[in-house]
Order: C-alpha cells, then sequence, then structure tokens
C-alpha cells in the first residue's frame, strides 16, 4: 500500500533525509525508532506530502508523486490532496479543534472532503467514537477531555476519512503510561482489523510487541528494519545495538 523509494529531504544546507526507502504491506503496523532529531517526523511528513521531498517518489493508497528537485506545481499539490484524503495523520499533539465537540471534530473531515447526507455521516461518526471508546463523551469539548481521549478523538477523526494507511507521530508521548495504553489498544484494534499503520514512536515495548516491523533510522538513513524479534534481540548493525542497548 506505500512504497517510499530514496526520499530525500534537506532543510537549508542541512540534510535531514538522505535517500529513505520503506515498503509497507497492506494490515502491516511499522514502527519507526531512531534518536531524537534523525529525522522520524520530517519522514512521517514527507509520506503524506505536509513536508514536500526534494527528491524520490512516493506510492500511497495507487497515489504516486515523483519528485525529481523541480519546483513543487498546482498539479503536484493536487496529487497531494488526493493521497492524503487516504492517509490518515495523528500528531503527539492531537490537534483538535477546542471551539468544535467531539462529534463535530470526527464530522469535520467528511464534511468538507466527501458528500453524504448529514445523518449518514452522523451516524458513521458516532460509530467511530464507539469504537474508540468515546461514545458517552461525544458532545463534550476536547478540552475537557483527558488526553488519551484526546487523541482517541484525534484517531477517530481521521479513520473518518477512510483512510488506507494511518500515520501516527509519537501519539503517546504527551500522555502518562496509563493513558497511553488506551490508545495504543485502538491502535491494536486496527491492526487487528487489516488497518496499514506506521507509528513514529520512543514506546519500545509497544514496537516491541505491537509491531510487524521496526525500522531504526540515524543519520539521514533507515539504517536497518525487521521483525521486532530481530530487531530487539540480535540487530545487525552497531548503531541499532547501541541505540536499543540504551533503551532495553
Ligand atoms: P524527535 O525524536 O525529537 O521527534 P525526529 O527524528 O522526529 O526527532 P525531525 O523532527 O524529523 O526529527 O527533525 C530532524 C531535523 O530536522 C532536526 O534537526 C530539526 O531541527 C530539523 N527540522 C525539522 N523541521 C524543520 C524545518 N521546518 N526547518 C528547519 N529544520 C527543520
Ligand atoms: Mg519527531
Amino acid at each position: 500500500v506505500l512504497h517510499a523509494q530514496n526520499v530525500h529531504k534537506q532543510f537549508g544546507e542541512t540534510i535531514i533525509l538522505n535517500g529513505v526507502s520503506l515498503e509497507v504491506h497492506k494490515g502491516d503496523l511499522v514502527s519507526v525508532i531512531g534518536p531524537s532529531g534523525c529525522g522520524k517526523s520530517t519522514f512521517l511528513r514527507c509520506l503524506n506530502f505536509l513536508e514536500i521531498p526534494d527528491r524520490g517518489r512516493i506510492t500511497a493508497a495507487g497515489v504516486t508523486i515523483d519528485r525529481q528537485g523541480g519546483p513543487w506545481r498546482r498539479a503536484d499539490e493536487h496529487m497531494a490532496h488526493r493521497l492524503r484524503t487516504h492517509v490518515g495523520m495523528v500528531f503527539q499533539s492531537f490537534n483538535l479543534f477546542p471551539h468544535l465537540t467531539v462529534l463535530d471534530n470526527v464530522l469535520l473531515a467528511p464534511r468538507i472532503v466527501k458528500r453524504q447526507t448529514d445523518t449518514v455521516k452522523r451516524d458513521q461518526a458516532m460509530a467511530l467514537l464507539e469504537k474508540v471508546g468515546l461514545g458517552r463523551v461525544a458532545g463534550r469539548y476536547p478540552l475537557s477531555l483527558s488526553g488519551g481521549q484526546q487523541q482517541r478523538a484525534a484517531i477517530a477523526r481521521a479513520l473518518a476519512m477512510n483512510p488506507d494507511i494511518m500515520l501516527y507521530d509519537e501519539p503517546t508521548s504527551a500522555l502518562d503510561p496509563l493513558v497511553a495504553e488506551e490508545v495504543l489498544n485502538v491502535m491494536r484494534q486496527l491492526d487487528a482489523e487489516g488497518m496499514t499503520q506506521i507509528v513514529v514512536t520512543h514506546d519500545m515495548r509497544f514496537a516491541r510487541v505491537a509491531s510487524d516491523t521496526i525500522v531504526y533510522m540515524d543519520g539521514g538513513h533507515i539504517i536497518e528494519a525487521g521483525p521486532p524479534d530481530v530487531m530487539c534481540v540480535r540487530p545487525t548493525d552497531e548503531r541499532t545495538r547501541r541505540f536499543l542497548g540504551a533503551l532495553l
């Protein structure tokens, strides 16, 4: 479902991504780990063109955008917009609209993008909120909820677009462990239902128990990728070993 090939990105003179390639299969849960500042968030943002890669080719949910260093044109933005409608994104800081109820937050995306009757959309939004365990707080405002509830609302909102792929950038970093667990459980449930998910995380326990693949990034590259058993027990690369050694 997702294929990133040779993605390059620099900010000014600083090279952040120096040819990153990643293939993710349908239904996979991929955890991306690596030291702070190594470009994990930048890479994730490149995958749905919130950040425009300088070079590289990304295919997601059947949409391909090929960057060869040229200017970013209106036609590219059009493709990126199409791609984004299939790729949900969840951020560390929830990014809900505080002046809208949880239900209205979930309704917002499909309201703009997809044409359906209001009742259908409402029923679907409520079903999504039930699914993430927020049916009873649908009418409340985000700031009256716990961090874990807000993050689950953010996931429901992303799901409302009916995405093929979900991207998460440190979805639990702002949460205490107990509440984080509720969010991780939603991701596990989505995994069981066959959703394709990529999560940047510092939570090695989650990466280890829940991922199909762990990707280790460092110095603008993917150093090594593999199943958790291999990555956590006997990583090949010295840098992975050192990084994980400090954590496990
Ligand atoms: P962390 O684990 O701390 O979240 P990260 O691996 O997600 O780190 P990125 O946020 O991708 O790292 O940032 C990689 C580097 O790119 C950092 O040095 C950061 O300062 C720089 N950077 C990120 N975004 C920009 C930007 N818009 N302009 C300039 N530099 C940026
Ligand atoms: Mg980051």
